[in-house]
């Protein structure tokens, strides 16, 4: 990366948090590239560190930017300026929020009260809604909006792939959401032959990519796998597998990875639970992807008959052995996106090895440290940041008893 580190966090703070929207589009697009070019260790610590700044406020002006009706009540004066705003400050969201430190930072416990479930469901029902009005638009031919698809389309739905991947409450508020219309109502729009002729290509791949993103969330964590099974998710795989192109090697571009890929992982990670394989059943999955079973096996390692396999496995019958490798490759799915890193620039322990937490800073919970050696040198620039948190905390009346001392810092695990 070009530059010092504290040089660009300095920048990137005074462009997020700039009145002027045309900095914080600046910001959107510098932090894109970063993402992008950085190197996942680096771009992760440049967003823990921008979560960490000055006690939070640039997420908390992002937030307040992307998710501009999160309070149903407010009325919002200036329209034009609010969704440009809105599309700015959803794109750069987007790739802060890749980092479960961000998503942690702003989705904490105080959200598990019943308002703040309530109000998470409004945050999902607005970045979902807002999407899908640009989406029909666009549609419709309104051909200058698709021009701008990346921020209208692409940014929210990005957030809210990165928020349900890395935020319990989220996914809960995502459960209340689909009650009333399923996640395949709400979202399924974005995968109809239409929109996804009417995207550019790599748009429509992105939003295949983003979908199947959010199904493999949804399947891999305990709390949300049943719900989502019941709330149209496999209808939201099934339409993936049908728009996505036959051949999936052509359909991983860069990074990104395969759709199907995606896909026939939540099945593998699925059929091995009961619980999950009654489900599959009971909505009669196998009528589902039926149509879809060569686009299934070719997303596949060539060793294995994914579809022999889920339609012996659905109908009871004695299904052969998944090869190790299928599945290993499958539950590696989900270490994509931006890693823990250690806070400390010059660190180079790398990610946060599973099992293991690396300390947080007791301070603001955001900072995280592989040795109280690296967390010594970052105090250096950090404490401002820190007492800044400390200071916000006291004014939420988030009475903490694990304050930060005046010279030495403290930490605790995570
Ligand atoms: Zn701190
Ligand atoms: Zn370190």
């Amino acid at each position: 990366m070009d530059g010092d580190f504290d040089q660009l966090v300095e920048r990137l703070a005074a462009m997020l948090t700039s009145a002027d929207p045309e900095d914080i589009k600046g910001g959107a697009s510098l932090l894109y590239e970063l993402f992008l070019s950085a190197g996942r260790d680096t771009f992760s610590r440049l967003a823990q560190e921008l979560a960490a700044y000055q006690g939070g406020i640039i997420l908390k002006r992002l937030l307040d930017g992307a998710v501009t009706q999160k309070d149903p009540e407010r009325q919002d004066t200036d329209l034009v300026t609010t969704e440009f705003l809105y599309a700015r400050c959803c794109q750069a969201m987007g790739s802060l929020s890749s980092s479960k430190v961000v998503v942690d930072r702003y989705f904490n416990k105080s959200w598990e009260s019943p308002e703040g479930r309530r109000v998470c469901k409004c945050i999902f029902l607005d970045l979902s809604g807002h999407l899908l009005t640009r989406a029909r638009e666009i549609e419709r031919g309104q051909s200058h909006l698709n021009l701008f698809a990346d921020a209208w389309v692409l940014a929210p739905l990005e957030c809210l792939a990165n928020f349900a991947a890395h935020s319990k409450v989220f996914r809960q508020a995502m459960k209340d959401a689909c009650e009333e219309r399923t996640l395949f109502d709400r979202l399924g729009f974005l995968l109809s032959a239409g929109i996804q002729r009417t995207l550019s290509r790599r748009n429509a791949q992105r939003i295949r990519v983003l979908m199947a993103d959010v199904a493999v969330t949804l399947a891999f964590s305990a709390d949300s796998q049943l719900w989502a099974l019941d709330r149209g998710v496999l209808k939201l795989i099934a339409a993936v597998y049908a728009v996505s192109p036959g051949d999936h090697r052509q359909d991983a571009l860069g990074w990104e990875g395969s759709p199907a890929f995606l896909c026939n992982a939540v099945l593998l990670h699925l059929l091995p639970t009961e619980s999950a394989a009654e489900k599959l059943r009971a909505h009669n999955a196998l009528d589902g992807f039926r149509p879809h079973r060569r686009k299934m096996n070719d997303a596949a390692i060539p060793e294995l008959d994914l579809w022999k396999y889920f339609e012996g496995k659905l109908q009871g019958r004695p299904v052969p052995t998944i090869p190790r490798d299928a599945q290993t490759r499958s539950l590696d799915v989900r270490a994509d996106g931006a890693p823990i890193v250690c806070s400390w620039k010059e660190c180079t322990a790398g990610p946060e090895p599973p099992g293991t937490a690396f300390k947080r800073c007791a301070g603001c919970q955001v900072s995280r440290y592989c040795s109280k050696e690296h967390q010594r040198l970052h105090w250096r620039t950090h404490k401002v940041h820190c007492r800044a948190a400390h200071v916000n905390q006291v004014k939420e009346k988030k009475a903490s008893s694990m304050g930060n001392g005046e010279a030495e810092p403290s930490s605790s695990t995570a």
